[in-house]
């Protein structure tokens, strides 16, 4: 894709599924990664996997943070700008899932939920952009999900992921007078830890039924979605919300 090679990235939520996808698809772009998560195992590991990767062009390293911790954040931005002479991609990738009704949702499992799914996205948005703006401009993802636009059962999983769809269609006529691009992309059945932990079989089964093209997604599947967002082969695309399931919605 244009325009990436030479890039730097800030990956949230890198340890693993999507976020380790996109990493390694980044790195085969030629794009330096920095892959960053709470899980400091599973973020080294993607790390040696991309040097192991000889298709990867970029180079990649790790760095711990907790993205509702949001001077932490900033730290991380401002360190990977350093580091690597600018900042042009982030990917607000990180998120945690919910497999109960809304009348077994606790108050603290609510709170988790916002705090990353919601707040760690707009963190992320809020610390870059005057990352972004001395570094001439760039490009945001931030992950959304099919459960934002389509009624849910995962109910206050569906809250955080609706309202990153429109934070994120909202707020890109003021990331433009930064020269920032900002989508959000919104996977639909995608094989990774998280959903392997919310469904049981039959359930994975029952939704599969629901997609046009009969199939669950595979986490590369989104990451090339993610890569054509950042490249500039979506130059003109900003303030949109792309789905990536199947025809599931
Ligand atoms: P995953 O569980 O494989 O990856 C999520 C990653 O986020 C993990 O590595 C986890 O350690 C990290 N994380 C959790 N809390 C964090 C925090 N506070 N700070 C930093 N990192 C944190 O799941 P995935 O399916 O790859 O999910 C990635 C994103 O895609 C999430 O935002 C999820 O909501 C979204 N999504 C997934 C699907 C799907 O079908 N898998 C569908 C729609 C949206």
């Amino acid at each position: 894709m244009r325009g990436l090679r030479d890039k730097t990235a800030v990956i949230t939520g890198g340890a693993s599924g999507i976020g380790r996808a996109t990493a390694h698809r980044l790195a085969e772009e030629g794009v330096d990664v920095v892959v960053t998560d709470v899980d400091d195992d599973g973020g080294e590991e993607t790390v040696e996997r991309i040097e192991a990767n000889e298709a990867a062009d970029g180079v990649a390293e790790f760095r711990s943070l907790d993205v509702s911790d949001y001077d932490r954040f900033e730290e991380c931005l401002l360190a990977a700008a350093e580091t690597h002479d600018g900042l042009d991609i982030l990917f607000n990738n990180a998120g945690i899932g919910e497999a109960r009704s809304f009348r077994e949702t606790t108050r603290e499992h609510r709170d988790d939920l916002i705090d990353v799914n919601l707040n760690g996205v707009w963190n992320g948005c809020h610390a870059a952009l005057p990352v972004f703006e001395e570094s001439g401009g760039g490009a945001i993802i931030n992950t959304a999900s099919m459960a934002g636009w389509k009624p849910a059962p995962i109910t206050t999983y569906a809250l955080t992921k609706a309202a990153v769809l429109h934070f994120t269609r909202s707020v890109a006529g003021e990331f433009a007078q930064y020269d920032v691009r900002i989508n959000a992309v919104c996977p639909g059945l995608v094989d990774t830890a998280m959903t392997d932990e919310w469904y049981s079989e039959a359930e994975q089964e029952a939704m599969r039924r629901q997609t046009a093209l009969d199939r669950w997604g595979d986490p590369e599947e989104i990451a090339s979605c993610v890569a054509f967002l950042a490249s500039e082969d979506a130059s003109y695309v900003t303030g949109r919300a792309m789905k990536v399931d199947a025809g599931y919605v």
